[in-house]
């Protein structure tokens, strides 16, 4: 495994001290379903927010390999702060830092670097795995465009100011193709249009709220529609490749509760006795603590990868690639499952308890293989990208592929 500079070993540290903090309060969180507002200052104030902004733009230029230093070690104490650090990082902001314009760039970094955790909205309840069938609809009035539809499982509903919307782009009554539309919510209410429908209870990661939004007739102005190269008919393309830095922090934050799981799991067969010998003295457990670290050091291996895929930062950071990244959320999302089931099982009752941190680490650990790409879709993924051609998911997509090509 590579070895950390002195700059990553002492930014680790930093947010290894900071995350104690959190381990005290993740229980509470948990129980009181609540954001952790008061985490969140403490995370911004140490600069934790807005890792990867360039300079120009007031952040530190950090690179996603520090964001991720920086995602394990609050994954590994809070999972929902670990979940925030992701965003704070990652996703909407590397999207609009890297394909929106100055206006848009200010904005996004004041908010983030002031602490905002933005919102990405994509899933509809008709629309998941197959995100391109979405139907919310952006049509271009003169310099305004107006929003309608319904995204659901939308993180941070509710908290988040910056929100990303995918919505289907019509001009002159033309569709164009899926574009990115940036609307922020000022902490005063929220912009006519954009309702915070409801919050969908969850299993896992119970401070963070998963929400559904409704948008009717949101008014966004030209101005906010955030156009990567190669405008509207390349826009989904495009802003799912920022999603590929989202995916890196997601498998980062899988990672981060899986370990702090383990380390619980083996302090725990080292005090608990039975038959009058540490627990950890039988094999079969040994054996099952082995298995838990090979998957852990082999879900970082890949994670280090491909956030060192993105390049060095400042002025200099693309996204990680698809495929180490996709590689990399599917092994750490299902390792994390296992090893956090590993770990309650070497806890035995204690571990099923709400009073011990086990069964919330199984709950929280979770989400990781559904949300962001399924464990499945993003094996297809990384299958399309071994065979070097599509492998498209409709049952008609492969008569439309060929007339294509003999089109
Ligand atoms: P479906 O697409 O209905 O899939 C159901 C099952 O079928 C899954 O097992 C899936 O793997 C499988 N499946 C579907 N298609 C295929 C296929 N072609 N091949 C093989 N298997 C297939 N979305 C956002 O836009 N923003 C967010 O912030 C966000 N946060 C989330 C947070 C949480 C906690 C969760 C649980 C979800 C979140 N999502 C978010 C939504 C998430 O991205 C979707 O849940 C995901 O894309 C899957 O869609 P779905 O749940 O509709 O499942």
């Amino acid at each position: 495994m590579t070895e950390l500079t002195e700059a990553e070993a002492r930014l680790r540290d930093r947010a290894r001290e900071l995350a104690r903090e959190a381990a005290a309060q993740a229980a509470e969180i948990d129980r009181t379903e609540q954001y952790p507002w008061p985490m969140v200052r403490r995370m911004t104030e140490a600069g934790f927010f807005g890792l990867t902004i360039p300079r120009a733009y007031g952040g530190p230029g950090l690179s996603y390999f520090d964001a991720v230093l920086v995602i394990e070690e609050f994954a590994k104490a809070c999972a929902v702060c670990g979940r925030i650090a992701v965003e704070a990082n990652m996703g909407a902001i590397g999207a609009v830092m890297a394909y929106g314009t100055e206006a848009q760039k200010r904005l996004a970094a004041a908010l983030v670097l002031a602490g905002d955790k933005p919102a990405i909205c994509i899933t509809e309840p008709e629309a998941g795995s197959a995100a391109t069938e979405m139907t919310t609809r952006a049509v271009r009035h003169g310099d305004t465009w107006v929003i309608d539809g319904v995204k659901h499982w939308i993180t941070g509903g509710g908290v988040s100011r910056l929100h990303l919307i995918f919505a289907r782009a019509f001009e002159d009554g033309e569709e164009k193709g899926i574009g990115g539309f940036l609307v922020v919510r000022n902490g005063e209410g929220d912009p006519p249009g954009l309702i915070v429908h409801r919050r969908i209870p969850s299993m896992g990661l119970k401070g963070m709220p998963e929400a559904e939004l409704h948008f009717r007739g949101l008014e966004v102005p030209d101005a906010m529609v955030l156009r990567p190269p190669g405008g509207f008919a390349r826009g989904f393309g495009r802003l799912m490749e920022a999603y590929n830095g989202q995916r890196v922090g997601a498998a980062t934050a899988a990672l981060g509760i899986a370990a702090g799981a383990f380390d619980h799991a083996l302090a725990f067969v080292q005090r608990r006795e039975q038959f009058g010998r540490p627990i950890a003295e039988f094999q079969g457990l040994g054996w099952m603590l082995a298995d838990m670290s090979i998957k852990l050091e082999a879900s970082r291996a890949l994670i280090w990868q491909a956030a060192r895929s993105a390049g060095p930062g400042d002025g200099q950071l693309g996204f990680p690639d698809r495929l180490l990244a996709a590689r990399a959320k599917v092994l750490a999302a299902d390792g994390a499952i296992e090893v956090t089931n590993a770990a309650l099982q070497l806890w035995g009752a204690a571990g099923y308890s709400r009073e011990n941190p086990m069964e919330r680490a199984v709950r929280d650990a979770r989400m990781f293989a559904i949300a962001g790409g399924t464990a499945q879709v993003l094996r297809t993924q990384v299958a399309e990208q071994l065979l070097g051609r599509k492998l498209p998911q409709t049952r008609d997509g492969f008569l439309k592929l060929a007339a294509r090509k003999l089109a």
